[in-house]
């Protein structure tokens, strides 16, 4: 977008919102998809898990509300059933994807804090959806080995959202491809991680950011590069690149 938008934008209102992390230049423009097409449709428990975990100090590693709703309406788009989170944190998206399957859909649910997860958890019950939930508390790579070590797990997922420790996607990526059927999506979040994927070597960045920066092109490279998948890098939050499995 042109610079006109942003120039019109007072210093206090920009990105105000929590978990936004939109790469739109203009903020205006961001405030206006939020406010015509993300809130008005926005499902209460959502309303209220996204307010509770704007009061936590992580806040910054929440879903946010525009990439809800698009996750929300992809799951419906693909009928998944059975599906995956890597990544869970206080569970917005993992209560986009509960609302989003079918009554006897599950999801498998990985995070080493279990605390963030019990802060949402409430709100997910009062839902009527955490019957669909399988929590597993801890890291998720020893989960994934055990799942791939039996063969009747292979091709079993419609769909897999990854949004935790960069440095292992990767290593994700190696074994859920196994684990997502012919057809089923993967979709790896934050692939353009801040903007910073185009930054300069000497750009200041913070250091998180800086950090898992090469971790995220290396991923970004190699999902360019995996014929086993079609893939789609979409601009919606920080960016989130679909992988379907066609191999
Ligand atoms: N999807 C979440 C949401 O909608 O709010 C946000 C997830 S947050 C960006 C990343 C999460 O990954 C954190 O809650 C963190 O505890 C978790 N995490 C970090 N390393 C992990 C690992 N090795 N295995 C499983 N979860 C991990
Ligand atoms: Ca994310």
């Amino acid at each position: 977008m042109a610079a006109n938008g942003e120039e019109q934008q007072t210093q206090a209102g920009r990105h105000q919102e929590v978990g936004h992390k939109s790469l739109l230049q203009s903020d205006a423009l961001y405030q206006y998809i939020l406010e015509t097409s993300v809130y008005p449709r926005e499902p209460e428990s959502m309303k209220e898990l996204r307010e509770v975990t704007a009061k936590h100090p992580w806040n910054i590693m929440t879903t946010s509300a525009d990439e809800g709703q698009f996750l929300n309406m992809l799951l419906k788009l693909i009928n998944a059933k059975n599906t995956m989170e890597i990544g869970v944190y206080t569970g917005y998206s993992l209560l986009a994807t509960a609302l989003a399957i079918p009554d006897d859909g599950k999801i498998l649910a990985m995070d080493i804090n279990k605390e963030n997860y019990e802060l949402g958890l409430p709100i997910i019950e009062k839902a009527g959806v955490a019957h669909k939930i399988d929590f597993r508390e801890g890291p998720a790579l020893p989960v994934l080995d055990l799942l791939v070590e039996d063969k009747k797990n292979h091709g079993s997922f419609d769909f897999i959202f990854v949004d935790a420790d960069k440095d292992n996607y990767i290593n994700y990526h190696k074994r859920l491809i196994d684990l997502v059927k012919v057809g089923g999506l993967i979709g790896y979040d934050n692939t353009l991680w801040n903007g910073s994927v185009v930054a300069p070597p000497d750009a200041p960045l913070r250091k998180y950011v800086r950090y898992y920066r090469d971790f995220v092109l290396e991923l970004n490279r190699a999902l360019a590069a995996d014929p086993r998948v079609e893939i789609c890098m979409l601009p919606v939050g920080d960016g989130i690149t679909l992988c379907r499995r066609i191999k």
